[in-house]
């Protein structure tokens, strides 16, 4: 063989392994699970408990006000393939969702249908209000807080119900899902240990937060929310409102007022001017910043945040 027949072969030897290659890629990507979530949080769980079984899309990211989501043509083709579509539900999504669902005209995600799983099902929910509520108040949370994920014990149920759905669809990896949740729900309880030790010497601690994203953390962590900005969910700070607030945190002598990164901090500024309060951003989802990287890091990063301030300004 000359040195060009000889490369020439392994020229063709290459295109030959590199094709092979290729279609065994698209051969395991064709046999994945397509997962689409709503939230960044879901997709962590969801590729927590299937690994790589599955492919997953969030459509909202996380440092986008999940109740408002702008929709864009690319959702609906995520939601077109999907055969799995995971919903933090309790209507959080109500807003920009259904249209997308619809448009996608995939029968498998349809509300009802089995390739749709709403996590708020088997969720502990707080704050179901007893009396008549309804959007038409302007009250975004009217079948209890949609905020639920930020428990991590509502993390672990919604990883089990994802997993339990993925037994389903695909029976043949069942032991593998199960064997991925296993794993998942020891590392959380050890991250569990770690946060209850960390929050151990801060129980009772007051604080305000402007919308009620925190109703689950500050229940599982033992903080006391005395107030909040929003005068209702999803409704805008009003200067009454406001007045009221201030005089409740200088009585109550509250240091810190949790802020989500998609509020405007003109109100909480001025509030923490009025009161001496510290203004807090805490990032509520997945992706909201670079190194929150997964479900179990979301919370390392916001109690490592509020512990933090809690040392700076002498909290408790
Ligand atoms: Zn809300």
């Amino acid at each position: 063989m000359s040195m060009f027949d000889q490369y020439r072969f392994s020229a063709a030897l290459l295109a030959l392994t590199l094709a092979l290659a290729v279609g065994t890629a698209s051969a395991q990507t064709a046999s994945k699970l397509k997962i689409a979530t709503t939230t960044t949080d879901l997709a962590s769980l969801a590729q927590a408990v299937g690994g790589d079984r599955v492919e997953v899309n969030a459509i909202a990211r996380g440092y986008q006000d999940p109740h408002f989501v702008e929709a864009k043509p690319s959702f609906i083709l995520k939601l077109a393939k999907a055969d799995l579509l995971v919903v933090v539900g309790r209507e959080l999504e109500i807003g920009w969702l259904p249209p997308l669902i619809q448009q996608s005209r995939n029968a498998r995600i349809q509300v009802g249908a089995d390739g749709y799983l709403d996590a708020s099902l088997t969720a502990k929910i707080l704050e179901i209000p007893t009396g008549q509520i309804t959007r038409a108040m302007g009250d975004v949370h009217p079948s209890g807080n949609p905020h639920y994920w930020l428990d991590p014990g509502n993390g672990r149920h919604a990883a089990k119900a994802i997993a339990d759905k993925l037994s389903r669809m695909a029976p043949a990896d069942a032991a593998y899902f199960a064997a991925r949740y296993a794993d998942f729900d020891k590392r959380l309880g050890e991250a569990e240990k770690r946060w209850d030790a960390l929050m151990a010497p801060y129980k009772g601690l007051k604080v305000v937060t402007y919308h009620r994203s925190w109703a689950n953390f500050t229940d599982r962590f033992g903080l006391d929310v005395i107030g909040y900005v929003e005068p209702r969910p999803g409704i805008p700070p009003s200067p009454r409102h406001t007045l009221d607030l201030i005089a409740e945190i200088k009585r109550q002598n509250v240091k810190i007022l949790l802020v989500e990164p998609y509020f405007d901090l003109k109100t909480p500024q001025s509030i923490g001017r009025e009161t001496g309060a510290k203004v807090l951003v805490m990032l509520p989802s997945v992706g909201g910043e670079k190194e929150i990287t997964d479900y179990i890091k979301l919370f390392d990063y916001d109690l490592g945040l509020l512990v933090a301030a809690i040392k700076e300004t002498g909290a408790k």
